[in-house]
Parts: C-alpha cells; sequence; structure tokens
C-alpha cells in the first residue's frame, strides 16, 4: 500500500466535494504569516465547481508568493464554533469606467430621452422639432 495519498483524478479535493461536506478551507502564507478560513460553499460561485483546493488562488493575494502559500480543508469542529473568524462575501464593488470620445451628435435624442414605455404611455411630442437623431423610444411603433 503506499503510505502518500492518491494523486488521482477522482480523489481531487474538488470545491463541490468540499463544499457539499460543509469543510472549512484555510488559507496560509508562510510569507505573511497571515490565515484566513473560508466556508467551501462560499467559494463555489466564485471559483466554480470544478474548482481544485490547492490551486484556488494559486499564490498569497497579498504578497503573491506562491512558495509559502497553502490552502488545506478541514471539517469544521466544535472548537471552532464562536472562536474561529470566517471570511466571508459581503457584496460586489461596482467600478464606472471611461473612455475620451469626440465630441459628436449626441447617441439620445434632447434634453434626455424619456423613460422606455410599455405601450400605456403615448411617446413624448416635441413641439416644433424635428429630431436629427431620433432615439428609438421617439419613433412611433
Ligand atoms: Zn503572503
Amino acid at each position: 500500500m503506499p503510505k502518500t495519498p492518491s494523486s488521482g483524478f477522482y480523489h481531487q479535493p474538488f470545491l463541490w466535494r468540499i463544499a457539499g461536506a460543509r469543510m472549512i478551507i484555510r488559507c496560509y502564507c508562510g510569507w505573511c504569516r497571515r490565515a484566513q478560513h473560508y466556508l467551501a460553499m462560499d467559494l463555489v460561485p466564485i471559483f466554480g465547481s470544478d474548482a481544485v483546493v490547492g490551486q484556488l488562488w494559486g499564490c498569497c493575494p497579498r504578497c503573491g508568493k506562491a512558495d509559502r502559500w497553502t490552502e488545506q480543508e478541514r471539517l469544521p469542529t466544535g472548537d471552532d464554533v464562536g472562536n474561529l473568524v470566517i471570511r466571508r462575501p459581503a457584496g460586489l464593488k461596482a467600478v464606472q469606467l471611461w473612455a475620451d470620445d469626440f465630441y459628436g451628435p449626441a447617441p439620445y435624442g434632447p434634453p434626455w430621452p424619456p423613460p422606455p414605455t410599455m405601450g400605456s404611455v403615448p411617446p413624448r411630442q416635441y413641439e416644433g422639432l424635428t429630431l436629427a437623431n431620433p432615439s428609438p423610444w421617439d419613433q412611433d411603433a
């Protein structure tokens, strides 16, 4: 019998299997000497269920080094209740991107496009104004 754990495909620590067992993933960086614990179920929508524990981040997100970075799954114990700090997803932050462009005809009509109607409200009428670049909302359906 071999004394090393199997590295075969079936015995890979897939994230879906770790999450199904309600396990905890401990990530530790030997350079930063910092450990973070994650619930495997929280990481499934982020990394995908086919991800393998040990290759999730691949390197320390803080210092970027990979040689002392470990990701290890384990079962929670009774001592973890109320003592172990779990890092959980707390929302996404949207970032507005900007691009420089030359001034030209506005892509929407003046002064601002009315909100799209569901057919109950007639389109807005402009008195004596013909739009050079009508928006799809100003055109008669
Ligand atoms: Zn580190």
